[in-house]
């Protein structure tokens, strides 16, 4: 049946550029058992989900290749909190090709946590099952609110044991996105000064991901201003969701502008710009609020690799840098507007909206990020916001403005704001419940979460415990990493 299941492999990253990847096959998991499996997900990618199911938990923990899978780890770079390590690379995760699907797009199916590579360095290359599981919420949960994201095809607890600070039940996750290829990518052969490999994977990147650029009078220049435009779209998303990655590292970054390595990710509850949750960020790096100018930072990290490609004029080159560098702020600002103006009904421009929604977020201060912008709906029909907000003085001089620029357009944007602001985020106190219970053997939870994460949008009468903040005790401290 796996022979019948829809695999079609075509491995250009294999094909197009060696010396960026070395042959390793996934390690023997004992007792391999399917937690989850996206039927949807197959059926987009060609692979007939009744076919394969039966084999699923032998081929997505790696016991079992599916045909055409050449299974390698990528090498990359990164800069790290800052600091930059020549060598990174899939330390514990494998590409096993690119699946085409039905419409002819490629995707990558990569294992995370399938065992030790040459990249591992200190890592054991294995994976534990409530880590896993997060990673499949979090991306289904970013694809069911429209944000370029990976996805999970399945995931496979693995019957064995994982050394962490405690032993932990091991997992194999089945990883879907358009490219695993980051800027750390290109860092990796910028280091070694690798000029014609770094070409090659620059016209792979443009020919698989940004196909215009190959049509400009620069095309490496082209490619930085695509992937920039990608990458100040996705973030401006993320702020818009209150998602805090919490590991923007330039070997974290795409360039397909899909947010990849939900590690320490969290939806903040309450705003509070400053917000981290991730113990290892110690100086807040990566805190909400710094995101866009970590974005920025790491556009430089790419600028500076493709420098020789920009033109054979080093000066020349580090001028035409600069020049599309500028722009990342004000197209950030743009981008973040567009945003924002959707998120608060507003149709039109008006020179007054970034005043107008920079207001709203000062009134929203203490107060649950999705909530809050949830409520406008209803504020918007003329009745009240429906929850108290900390800052109630400056939000009710703050809805006045609002209606003001709403004018008679206010019914109409009721409906704007319900259908661009979720009811349901993946929230904090119900992931951690979803996960502990997996890992003692119960998937029910996570399941039943999963399900309300697919439909954001939608109110379940019954089901109000998905769309409230966890209580303050559970928050204070709150860590995910
Ligand atoms: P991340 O922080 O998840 O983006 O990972 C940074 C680097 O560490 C990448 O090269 C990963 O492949 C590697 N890595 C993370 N966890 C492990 C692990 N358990 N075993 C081996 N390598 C790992
Ligand atoms: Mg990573
Ligand atoms: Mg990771």
């Amino acid at each position: 049946d796996l022979a019948r299941a829809g695999f079609r492999f075509d491995n250009s990253y294999r094909r197009d550029l060696p010396g960026a990847w070395l042959d390793q096959a996934p390690r023997r998991v004992p007792a391999p058992r399917l937690l989850a499996f996206n039927r949807a997900l197959a059926t987009d990618l060609g692979l007939d989900p009744d076919l394969l199911e039966p084999d699923a938990a032998e081929v997505f923990s790696g016991n079992r290749l599916p045909p055409g899978a050449e299974p390698l780890a990528q090498a990359y770079a990164g800069h790290q909190f800052g600091g930059f390590s020549p060598q990174l690379g899939d330390g514990r995760a494998l590409l096993l090709g690119e699946q085409i699907d039905p419409q002819g797009q490629r995707r990558d199916i990569a294992l995370k946590g399938s065992g030790p590579t040459p990249f591992s360095r200190g890592g054991d290359g294995f994976a534990a099952v409530g880590p896993v599981l997060r990673e499949y919420l979090m991306g289904e949960a970013m694809a069911a609110l429209g944000v370029p994201t990976s996805r999970a095809l399945a995931a496979v607890a693995t019957g064995a044991q994982v050394a962490r600070e405690r032993a932990l039940p091991g997992a194999v996750l089945t990883r879907v996105a358009a490219s695993h290829i980051r800027i750390g990518t290109f860092q990796f052969f910028a280091a070694r000064r690798q000029t014609d490999l770094l070409r090659k994977l620059a016209d792979h990147a443009i020919a698989r991901h940004h196909p215009a650029a190959a049509q400009a009078d620069n095309p490496y220049l082209a490619l930085f201003e695509a992937v920039r435009g990608a990458q100040v779209r996705l973030v401006a998303q993320w702020m818009g969701l209150g998602f805090i990655h919490g590991v923007m590292n330039t070997d974290n970054m795409t360039i397909s502008g899909e947010t990849i390595d939900y590690g320490p990710c969290a939806f903040m509850e309450a705003y509070a710009p400053g917000t981290v949750f991730s113990s290892i960020d110690r100086g807040g790096r990566y805190a909400y609020a710094n995101q866009p100018l970590i974005l920025g930072w790491n556009l430089a990290r790419l600028a500076e690799t493709l420098l020789p490609l920009f033109d054979d004029d080093a000066d020349r080159a580090v001028d035409l840098a600069n020049e599309r560098l500028e722009a990342v702020e004000p197209l950030f600002h743009d981008a973040w507007l567009e945003v924002m103006r959707a998120k608060l009904g507003l149709t039109g421009q008006d020179a007054g909206d970034r005043a107008l929604a920079e207001g709203f977020l000062q009134a929203l201060e203490g107060t649950d990020w999705t909530q809050g912008f949830r409520a406008l709906a209803d504020a918007a029909e003329g009745g009240g916001p429906g929850l108290v907000f900390e800052r109630g003085a400056l939000l009710a001089d703050w809805l006045g403005r609002w209606r003001v620029r709403l004018g008679g357009n206010a019914a109409m944007a009721a409906q704007a704001i319900r259908a661009t602001n979720p009811i349901y985020i993946p929230r904090n106190q119900r992931v951690e419940e979803a996960l502990t219970a997996a890992e003692e053997g119960d998937i029910a939870p996570f399941q039943k979460l999963l399900a309300v994460l697919a439909d954001p949008f939608t109110n379940r009468p019954g089901q109000e415990a998905f769309a409230l903040p966890a209580p303050q005790a559970f928050m204070s401290g709150f860590r995910t990493f």
